[in-house]
């Protein structure tokens, strides 16, 4: 994760949160490079924290979590959903003129094999203004950036006008909501007042001068399709297989649909995205994005905005299809 774009996700956040409290012009000024420091530091300690799903074993991060806050004075509830499975829940009190919002993050990471890295997957290593780990980006980063506004406004003893709740969430399991179905389900009162959560994926894209130029909203997520297949044909001897076998026609039936490119259907969200968005893209890429509908109709257009990214996050470069 690289440190500069990341501080300025958190300078634009706690902007962000102080543009809804109340006197925060009047606090002490805060000193962002002990708190870039300070965020870089818990952000390696929290890599080296392996939550490693499966089993996820968040209770380890929620304990660690728990203690940074709590040396802050800020008081934290870690809630177990299961054995090794924890969430961990802290909220500051504002006056109530405005309906709180939560900075929520899942503390578990998906597997990693260290022969693939160049540093350790849990060292947390900081190289050449890099923090290297599984998780710096998805999703502890994010973790760090909520951990730091509470502790910043906590600090600053910021007034607030709505309540600012920090979430970790566990993941789910294929049976069982662990995180934050989990906490709906057996604690709503957690969520009493709530407007808005704010979560991965979203996303604020910033300019060449490190400002924020577009806060982008996620209004759908991508949902898995589960494809079960059988293939028949005669059985035999390995030594002098004929050409009727099951496993060549369920090789062929996979590779069809690894190749298989689904037609292009802009739908109005995406169509209004891109619009939007069109001032903060590429120079190149601007007036395509400002009518993508109808820029899609060109094939050379077509096949570079499937194959390119165009520094745009990857859940927004292929939503239409
Ligand atoms: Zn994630």
């Amino acid at each position: 994760m690289n440190l500069k774009r990341s501080l300025s996700y958190l300078i634009v956040l706690l902007a962000w949160i102080a543009v809804i409290s109340k006197s925060y012009a009047a606090e002490a000024k805060l000193d962002w490079t002990a708190l870039e420091d300070e965020a870089v530091t818990l952000l390696s300690r929290y890599i080296q924290v392996d939550t490693t799903n499966p089993p996820g074993d968040e209770l380890k991060a929620a304990q660690f979590l728990k203690a940074i806050l709590e040396r802050d004075g800020i008081e934290a509830r870690v809630i177990e959903s299961a054995p090794g499975r924890a969430n961990i829940y802290a909220r500051l009190k504002g006056n109530g003129a405005k309906k709180a919002i939560v900075l929520m993050h899942h503390m578990d990471v998906v597997p990693a094999e260290a022969r693939q890295w160049k540093e350790p997957p849990f060292s947390g290593a900081i190289k050449d203004g890099v923090i290297w780990g599984r998780g710096a980006i998805d999703n502890k980063g994010g973790g760090v950036m909520g951990l730091m506004t509470l502790l910043a406004l906590k600090r600053q003893n910021v007034q607030l006008k709505g309540d600012v709740i920090f979430l970790g969430g566990a993941r789910n399991d294929k049976k069982k909501m662990l995180g934050a179905g989990f906490l709906l389900e057996k604690h709503p009162e957690l969520f009493k007042d709530v407007s808005v959560v704010l979560n991965e994926g979203g996303g604020i894209r910033l300019g060449e001068d490190g400002r924020a130029r577009l806060y982008s909203v996620g209004v759908a997520e991508k949902v898995p399709l589960w494809l079960k297949l059988t293939a028949a044909g005669s059985p035999g001897h390995g030594a002098s297989p004929g050409d009727n076998q099951a496993v060549l026609k369920l090789i062929a039936a996979l590779a069809r649909i690894a190749t298989y490119q689904s037609p292009i259907k802009v739908v109005p969200e995406v169509q209004k995205f891109y619009a939007d968005s069109a001032a903060a893209a590429p120079a190149n890429r601007r007036q395509q994005y400002s009518d993508l509908r109808k820029a899609l109709q060109d094939p050379v257009f077509a096949a570079e905005f499937g194959a390119a990214r165009d520094g745009v996050p990857l859940p927004f470069r292929r939503p239409c299809r």
